[in-house]
């Protein structure tokens, strides 16, 4: 028995705080150096969230958004590997594991290429409780908005996602 789950996440992107309202940025926990960064409540982990999301609506979950709402203090700032082992720990207790993970950051700058591999070992531990067999379990891709709209102009991060669980 397998089931699919899909996620989508977006943050805009500003100058970093103080001249702007951004966060450093962070993909799947990798800081990478930029001059603008995510506004959001929690890390801004865009990535994150969309796996997440993915993976609670491959077990027709409750979305982040409902698990860790964007106007409790406690989730301010909170880095968003906790949304990833939530999720993960939930669908592991009902019984399922990661088949594979495949996911997709729409991001003008920095390449991400340089860290993908960090990235997919950073997935890889923090999905444990879905017990992934090994890294190539797990496919992140960087694309550019090839310098048109708002993540080409580097106003915006997106991530799509896709996991496949199965019964264990
Ligand atoms: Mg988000």
């Amino acid at each position: 028995m397998y089931r699919i789950g899909l996620g989508y996440d977006r943050h805009r992107l500003e100058p970093l705080a103080p001249a702007g309202r951004g966060r450093p940025l962070v993909v799947a926990g990798m800081s990478l150096e930029h001059q603008r960064g995510p506004v959001s409540h929690s890390d801004g982990d865009a990535l994150l969230h969309a796996i997440a999301d993915a993976i609670l609506g491959a077990i027709a979950g409750p979305d982040i958004g409902t698990l860790f709402p964007d106007d409790d203090p406690a989730n301010e700032g909170r880095p968003s590997c906790d949304f990833v082992e939530a999720a993960s720990s939930m669908a592991a207790e009902r019984g399922w594991r990661l088949a594979n993970l495949d996911a997709v950051v729409l991001l003008e700058r920095p390449k991400l290429a340089p860290n993908r591999d960090a990235i997919r070992s950073n997935l890889l531990s923090m999905l444990g409780a879905l017990e992934p067999e090994s890294i190539d379990a797990i496919c992140v891709k960087g694309k550019t908005g090839e310098g048109i709209g708002p993540v080409g102009k580097e106003r915006l991060i997106e991530a799509h996602a896709v996991v496949l669980l199965t019964r264990r």
